[in-house]
């Protein structure tokens, strides 16, 4: 299955002529989804091609506007696009009043569903389920409440080996081997053994996606050992006390929580503007997590499946 993440925008709070503000887009098979929704991220779906319309929900990290102020015009524009579907919210408290009374006030019926799920940005726990992967929250250390957001894949069954299977083996041992079982007859004898059939399912993969927070220790216990790890590094190194103070991480720090979360991969972007070239950041957090890579807009990073072990 497919399992990747576009960066749409990467930007901080304040505009930047050609950069733009957060905003992700999850793809898991056929489905979408967005994480956090800045200021015109409808026209960068469009830019993508895109169509707004196979997005299936959206996850605000929190309610400054760099990280939610695309949204009510992406909802109008599905509102527009005669969407009937319903749409995932999740998102901390009052972005329900907020959506409500603007279309309250615009006098704007919607004619689709959302369904909110309200955070509760202090524990970490699920907030979304589907088919194919589960989203538990990660609570950050930000101004105003705020949670990141961890998507990890559900365990999945074991692979037939094809060359191997008889023209005529029932379809309840194929279902009995992919789920780790022999087939056995009614006398107990083994007919067929899953670890000669079948090959271990791939491990689960997981995205973590942290943005905004304060250098902050208690979110290694959630997102152990992820495939991928966007973190914000809104300042350089020398700028440490700056990022406590207004409650934002370095690049150098991104990388510590890479290095002790033992991640495989980290994604750095959520740069100030008083930045015009990044190539430091990536400097400052290789020095602790060489497994680096600037969060660059446009660029679609694959979570891949990690090896597995030999049964
Ligand atoms: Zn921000
Ligand atoms: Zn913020």
């Amino acid at each position: 299955m497919h399992f990747s993440v576009m960066i749409l925008g990467a930007g901080s709070a304040k505009p930047v002529a050609n950069k733009y503000p957060s905003a992700q887009l999850l793809t898991y098979d056929n489905e979408c989804f967005l994480i956090d929704c800045g200021e015109g991220t409808q026209y960068r779906l469009l830019e993508h091609k895109i169509r707004p319309g196979r997005l299936r929900g959206v996850f605000i990290s929190h309610l400054h506007g760099d990280h939610y102020f695309g949204l009510i015009g992406l909802l109008s524009s599905l509102n527009l696009g005669g969407r009937t579907e319903e749409f995932f919210l999740v998102g901390p408290r009052g972005l329900d009043e907020i959506i409500t009374l603007h279309f309250k006030y615009s006098q704007t019926p919607l004619h689709f569903p959302i369904i909110y799920t309200i955070t509760d940005t202090e524990s970490s726990y699920q907030v979304f389920e589907n088919q194919n992967f589960t989203v538990t929250t990660i609570p950050l250390d930000h101004r105003i409440p705020c949670a990141g957001y961890l998507f990890r894949e559900k365990p999945q069954k074991r692979k037939l080996i094809k060359e191997k299977l008889l023209d005529d083996m029932p379809h309840e041992y194929l279902r009995k081997l992919k789920n780790g079982e022999d087939v056995v007859d009614e006398a107990g004898n083994v007919l067929f053994k899953c670890l000669e059939f079948t090959t271990p399912a791939p491990l689960p993969r997981s995205y973590a996606y942290c943005s905004d927070t304060r250098y902050n220790e208690s979110i290694i216990e959630v997102i152990q050992g992820v495939d991928l790890l966007y973190h914000e590094a809104t300042f350089r190194d020398e700028l440490e006390q700056q990022a406590f103070e207004r409650y934002h991480a370095t690049a150098k720090q991104a990388g510590i929580i890479a290095a002790k979360s033992h991640v495989k991969k980290l994604l750095i972007g959520h740069f100030s503007s008083r930045y015009k070239e990044f190539s430091g950041f990536l400097e400052d957090a290789q020095t602790v997590f060489q497994a680096t890579e600037i969060a660059e807009e446009g660029k679609v990073f694959a979570i891949e499946a990690q090896p597995t072990s030999i049964i």
